[in-house]
């Protein structure tokens, strides 16, 4: 089995999505294996972005992820971090498929980051180290 770590952000805790998030996790399988309501602070949202440091997007982001709080999620399941990611779909909320949490529940509000619901991790490293930086 392989954890990872999703986050339902900002957008989704504050229209009130994470239930149906939750919801759709399940019913795929996934289990639960840690969950907490997080206000991160810039260090943390630095650490966990630190990849994107430098582009035109990252200040925005980071604003973005401390407007409120989001949930972080330990989840765990065979081949869950591509798994996951399938469930998410593609970073562009208006690109991502229908059936998708971005794709069905996404919005795009002309902003210069892209407000779409939740994150997971991309690798087991990124999962790691992810991992440790919201636990
Ligand atoms: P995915 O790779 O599927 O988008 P992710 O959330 O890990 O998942 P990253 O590429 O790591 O996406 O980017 C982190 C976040 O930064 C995105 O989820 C989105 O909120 C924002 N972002 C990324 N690229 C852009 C962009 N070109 N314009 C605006 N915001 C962006």
């Amino acid at each position: 089995t392989e954890e990872t770590l999703v986050l339902v952000k900002p957008d989704g805790v504050a229209r009130g999505l994470t239930g149906e998030i939750l919801a759709r996790i399940e019913a795929k399988g996934y289990a639960l294996v840690d969950l907490r309501l997080v206000e991160p602070d810039r260090d943390r949202l630095a650490a966990h972005y630190a990849e994107h440091e430098g582009k035109p997007f990252y200040e925005p982001l980071l604003e973005f992820m401390m407007s409120g709080p989001s949930v972080a999620i330990r989840l765990a399941g065979n081949r869950v971090i591509e798994g996951f990611r399938s469930l998410a779909g593609t970073t562009d909320p208006t690109s991502a498929a229908p059936g998708t949490i971005r794709g069905d529940l996404g919005r795009d509000w002309g902003l210069a980051v892209q407000q779409n619901l939740v994150h997971g991790s991309d690798s087991p490293e990124s999962a790691a180290r992810e991992l440790s930086i919201w636990f």
